[in-house]
């Protein structure tokens, strides 16, 4: 069945493809409200956004205090274990940052094109 929704989950070359012929029968095509309407990325998006709230917080509280410390009392405090897990919050937030730049030009590449994309970022064939 056609349906012009192409964020939805179940959306492919124009139609509505789900996994199971309950979906298929149950499915309105071309309304948000279609009851299987399931817009992953936006869903995706949400939940970093929650992550990074959490990684946000362990950096404030966590991280800050502890870059004001010096070796010997980060030893005496077991803060060794502390700062592993400030280290692993900044690598969950580098990786976040990476997803966010793809998602970006992941967009611009379906809004503009690859070559346009290619030409902006100065990519070498
Ligand atoms: S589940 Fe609904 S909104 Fe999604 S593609 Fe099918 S008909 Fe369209």
């Amino acid at each position: 069945m056609e349906c012009n929704l192409s964020e939805c989950q179940w959306y492919a070359f124009g139609s509505c493809c789900p996994e199971s012929e309950e979906i298929f029968h149950e499915a309105v095509p071309n309304s948000k409200d279609c009851p299987h309407y399931f817009d992953l990325k936006s869903a995706a998006e949400a939940e970093r956004k929650d992550m990074i709230k959490g990684i946000k917080y362990v950096f404030n509280e966590i991280g800050n205090p502890l870059k004001q410390k010096h070796v010997e009392e980060l030893n005496e405090m077991d803060g060794i274990k502390l700062w592993n897990t400030y280290d692993m919050a900044f690598k969950l937030l580098e990786s976040h940052l990476r997803c966010k730049t793809l998602d970006e030009i992941l967009d611009e590449v379906n809004e503009h094109g690859v070559e346009w994309v290619r030409e902006k970022y100065k990519l070498i064939k």
